[in-house]
C-alpha cells in the first residue's frame, strides 16, 4: 500500500467535510431577509407591473435553492436563469413557478429537456424558433416560449424584420400567451445595454425600438427592464420587470447612492499581527513598500475564496479596504491565493487581535467598492464567490 493510500484510510477527507466555525478561515453570510426586502422594494417601484427575479449563475453566487425559495415566499412567481441546467435546479426548488432560460435552445435535441422540466426557452433567432416548433409539433403541444428581440445590445435576439415576419403568423391569445404557428409566445423581451447610465442616448433608442416591436405583438406581455432599467422609470417597465443584481444588494445605477440592502457579507479571520519596518515590501512581487513602521494583519482569505486578486494594493494603486470594529483598513501588497495583508497601523493599538473576524465586504464595505478597486463590477465579485468559505444563511 502506498503512503497516499494509507493516508486516505486514516485521515478524514477534508473535501467532504463542511468546515465548522472554529476551523473556518472565512465565512460568507447571506441575509435572506435582506433579499426578500430588496425584492419587495423593487416590486414596489411599480405596483401595476409584475416583478420577476433573475437567478442565473447560482443566483449570482448566493445559492439558487435558498434564493429561489426566499423570492417565491416574497411573492415572486416568474424567474429567469441563463442555462437549462440552472433551470432544472430552479424547477426542483420551485415546482409551480414560471421559469425562463435566457440562453435558449442549443438545438432541437435540447427541447425535450425544457419540456421535461417545464422550462420556457427565451428564443433569439428564427432557427431556434424552428427547433422549438418542430419539437412542439412532435409532442402535439403548443408549448410556451419568450421571443427575445435585439434593440441595441448586439448580443442575442432577433431584429425588426423578424418581428414583422413573425407578427404575421400570430393566432389567438389565451391565458398562456399568443399562439404562433405550433407554439405559444408568452413573453416578448429585450435587454438594455446602458441602463446603469441613465442619460445614455442608447436607453431611449432601445425604448423606441422595443415599443415598435411590442406593437407587433399587442397581446403578449412585454419585458425590458433589468435592475438599472427599473430606475429609469415607468416607461421602461412594460408588463414584467426583470431585476438581478439589485436583489442581491449590488449597485444597479452608477454614481448614485445604492438604495438596496446589503445581502452578502464575507468575513475573514486575523491569523497573525506583525510589525514590518519602514522600507520593507509586503507580499508577492514586492509590489508595495512600507512608508513607515507598520502593523500588518494577515487574513485567512484570498483569491481562492473569490476575493479578487486585482483588489490588492501596490505602490502605484490603492487597493480595497476591510472593516473591523468601526475602522476601515487598507490592503497592503498583493492579494494571494489564501492570504490577504492589511495595514492596521492607523487603528488604535490593541484593537485588532489574533483570531478576530474582519469584514471584507458587507454592510460597511460595499461589494461595489471592492469591485471598483479591482477594476470590475459587483456582478463579477458575487459570481466569483467560491465554495471555500463557510456559508451561513440568515432566514428571511
Ligand atoms: C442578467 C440579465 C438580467 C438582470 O440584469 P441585472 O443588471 O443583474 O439586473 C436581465 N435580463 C437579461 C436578459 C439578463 O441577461
Amino acid at each position: 500500500m502506498s503512503a497516499s493510500e494509507q493516508a486516505s484510510e486514516t485521515l478524514p477527507l477534508p473535501s467532504s467535510a463542511a468546515p465548522s466555525q472554529a476551523v473556518a478561515g472565512s465565512e460568507l453570510s447571506i441575509d435572506l431577509g435582506a433579499l426578500a426586502e430588496n425584492y419587495r422594494f423593487l416590486a414596489n417601484q411599480n405596483s401595476d407591473v409584475a416583478c420577476s427575479a433573475v437567478i442565473k449563475a447560482d443566483a449570482y453566487g448566493l445559492g439558487v435553492e435558498q434564493a429561489a425559495q426566499t423570492l417565491w415566499d416574497a411573492g415572486c412567481t416568474t424567474f429567469f436563469v441563463a442555462l437549462p441546467q440552472e433551470g432544472a435546479r430552479a424547477r426542483a426548488a420551485l415546482p409551480t413557478a414560471t421559469i425562463y432560460v435566457l440562453n435558449g435552445l442549443f438545438g432541437e435535441e435540447c427541447a425535450a429537456f425544457y419540456h421535461s422540466h417545464t422550462l420556457r426557452p427565451v428564443i433569439g433567432s428564427l432557427a431556434e424558433l424552428e427547433d422549438w416548433q418542430t419539437y412542439c409539433t412532435k409532442v402535439g403541444e403548443k408549448l410556451p416560449c419568450a421571443l427575445h428581440f435585439d434593440t441595441g445590445m448586439n448580443r442575442l435576439g432577433m431584429g425588426m424584420a423578424e418581428a414583422e415576419k413573425l407578427s404575421r403568423s400570430l393566432g389567438e391569445t389565451d391565458e398562456n400567451g399568443t399562439i404562433l404557428d405550433d407554439c405559444t409566445v408568452s413573453l416578448v423581451m429585450s435587454h438594455l445595454a446602458c441602463a446603469d447610465e441613465p442619460y445614455h442616448s442608447l436607453n431611449t433608442q432601445q425604448l423606441d425600438r422595443f415599443r415598435a416591436i411590442r406593437a407587433l405583438f399587442p397581446d403578449c406581455p412585454a419585458s425590458l427592464a433589468n435592475s438599472a432599467g427599473i430606475f429609469l422609470g415607468p416607461d421602461y417597465h412594460f408588463d414584467l420587470m426583470r431585476p438581478g443584481i439589485a436583489l442581491y444588494g449590488g449597485q444597479a445605477v452608477g454614481n448614485h447612492p445604492n438604495p438596496m440592502k446589503p445581502v452578502v457579507t464575507l468575513t475573514s479571520r486575523i491569523l497573525d499581527i506583525r510589525y514590518v519596518p519602514k522600507d520593507q515590501s509586503v507580499s508577492y512581487g514586492a509590489a508595495q513598500v512600507t512608508k513607515r513602521e507598520s502593523r500588518v494583519g494577515i487574513l485567512s482569505a484570498g483569491y481562492a475564496d473569490g476575493y479578487l486578486r486585482s483588489a490588492g494594493s501596490t505602490d502605484s494603486k490603492t487597493g480595497a479596504h476591510v472593516w473591523l470594529k468601526g475602522y476601515s483598513a487598507p490592503i497592503i501588497g498583493r492579494v494571494t491565493m489564501d492570504l490577504i495583508m492589511v495595514d492596521l497601523t492607523d487603528l488604535p493599538n490593541g484593537l485588532a487581535k489574533r483570531g478576530m473576524k474582519v469584514e471584507l465586504f458587507g454592510p460597511n464595505i460595499a461589494i461595489d467598492d471592492v469591485a471598483a478597486s479591482a477594476g470590475t463590477i459587483g456582478y463579477e465579485l458575487l459570481t466569483s464567490l467560491g465554495a471555500r468559505a463557510l456559508r451561513h444563511y440568515l432566514p428571511a
